[in-house]
């Protein structure tokens, strides 16, 4: 079931109660959540709990005013941001919530992902993109208006297909040009403009591995926030052609024996880690 997986809401349903934003309850104290670029920032001795108001050392320098995004155990949950370059002062340090470091735990990073993503948001429409004229809030939602050209604007999230093909007991896996060698995933990618989901997924395999997949389903989806992704879960079945990565953006795609897979594909809170888990033995 993806709906437990890392950045999906069902991870933090019991803690955290999402709220629009202009319903601010004044004055009332409540949490705080830091971010500096993909890291929360904890204490180093007590990291798995958020910052209650008035904890926060005022050394640290807040870039964006706390932006109240719902309640953390019932109290106002507040998030914000500091310089990605700012140090830290002695006895705080900021633990990614994306990437390998596994130190942060999964309802942290969840909640971490979900102030990050709405903080992207808030940071990217201030201004029409249609007019350039200022965006006002939307009452009783994350959405914008523009007063001069009347355009609403919403919250952009971008749906990606990723999708592990399968051919007998072998998975199609491939490296990207911009990860380290030995590192492969699953093939993904954006939805284009006219596509249904499983065109994107025959578009996406044809590209990035040169080869042909049909009997593609469902299997789950993840929220993805780095920055705003929905990716879209599919298995797909070998249908033809031989493997060629198209060199720019793949430069390497294999099929793999399922008992031999290399090391850790996928990230670890990742959808395509889930996807190989469960449709595929792994043994690494
Ligand atoms: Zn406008």
């Amino acid at each position: 079931m993806t709906n437990t997986l890392p950045f999906n809401s069902t991870m933090i349903r019991d803690l955290f109660t999402p709220l629009p934003p202009e319903q601010e309850p004044d004055n009332i104290p409540g949490f705080l959540i830091v971010l500096q670029s993909s890291s929360l920032l904890v204490f180093s001795e007590s990291q798995q709990a958020l910052f209650q108001d008035g904890s926060l050392s005022a050394d640290i320098i807040l870039v964006t005013k706390p932006l109240r995004i719902g309640l953390w155990q019932g109290k106002p949950l507040r998030a914000t941001r500091i310089a990605p370059a700012a140090a830290l002062p002695a006895g705080y340090e900021a633990l990614p919530f994306q990437g390998p470091d596994m130190r942060l735990d999964n309802t942290l990073a969840t909640i971490a992902g979900r102030a990050a993503q709405i903080l992207h948001w808030e940071q990217r429409s201030h201004f029409c993109s249609h007019c350039g004229g200022e965006l006002a809030r939307i009452p009783g939602g994350w959405g914008k208006r523009c007063p001069a050209c009347g355009d609403e604007h919403f919250p952009h999230i971008h749906p990606c297909i990723i999708v592990l093909v399968r051919r007998g007991a072998e998975v199609l896996l491939i490296r990207n040009a911009a990860w380290n060698v030995g590192r492969f995933s699953l093939v993904a990618g954006f939805l284009d403009f006219g596509e249904s989901l499983e065109e994107c997924v025959q578009r996406e395999v044809r590209e990035e591995a040169g080869i042909e997949v049909a009997n593609i389903r469902y299997v789950g989806s993840q929220c993805w926030p780095f920055p705003s992704q929905q990716m879209i879960g599919f298995l797909a079945d070998y249908a033809g052609g031989e493997i060629k990565p198209d060199g720019v953006e793949v430069v390497e795609a294999e099929w793999f024996h399922e008992d031999a897979l290399p090391m850790s594909p996928g990230g670890k809170r990742s959808i395509a880690r889930w996807i190989i888990d469960t449709y595929s033995k792994r043994s690494a």
